[in-house]
């Protein structure tokens, strides 16, 4: 998969390093049959890619994928967040992402967060059960009471 088109934005020799990043940057992509470009390379943990980006200056730091293909589309810096409309952490698409508002986060980190404590959060909850963590240490680890864990864990064991 090509992805030429997003070449020849940068010209001036300031942006040299650019074009370098963003050359390392797509071939990390790989386009699925979904329509998702998936970031193949680590990830945060969050689950969002996570891109070493070589700054003007020589320094390195990491970019979020999703972000640095939302910034090549727009070309430029934005204050908001990158936003997906698929849902695929893992996903580059600049066609897949926008620019969001500050009020936009906030409405879609609260439903994140609902999503997450009803299926998400619980499956992993679960799964740390499963591998032998004590339901005191999954309490901990998402900041809720033993109780919570013990009504999880009985309503999806029968
Ligand atoms: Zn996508």
């Amino acid at each position: 998969m090509s992805f030429g088109g997003w070449q020849g934005w940068s010209t001036s020799a300031r942006k040299q390093a650019k074009q370098t990043n963003e050359d390392r940057f797509w071939k990390q992509v790989q386009a699925q049959t979904n329509g998702c470009w998936e970031w193949q390379g680590a990830l945060d943990k969050d689950g969002y890619g996570a891109f070493n980006h070589q700054n003007e200056d020589g320094t390195w730091s990491i970019k979020k994928c999703h972000r640095y293909s939302l910034e090549i589309k727009l070309g430029r810096q934005f204050g908001g967040q990158a936003n997906h409309t698929c849902d695929n952490r893992k996903c580059c698409n600049p066609h897949h992402l926008y620019e969001g508002t500050q009020l936009e986060n906030m409405r879609d980190a609260r439903q994140r967060s609902r999503i997450g404590t009803s299926t998400r959060e619980r499956v992993r909850a679960l799964l740390m059960l499963e591998h032998g963590f004590l339901q005191r240490e999954v309490a901990e680890e998402f900041g809720v009471g033993q109780s919570t864990i013990s009504k999880w864990s009985k309503r999806d064991g029968n």
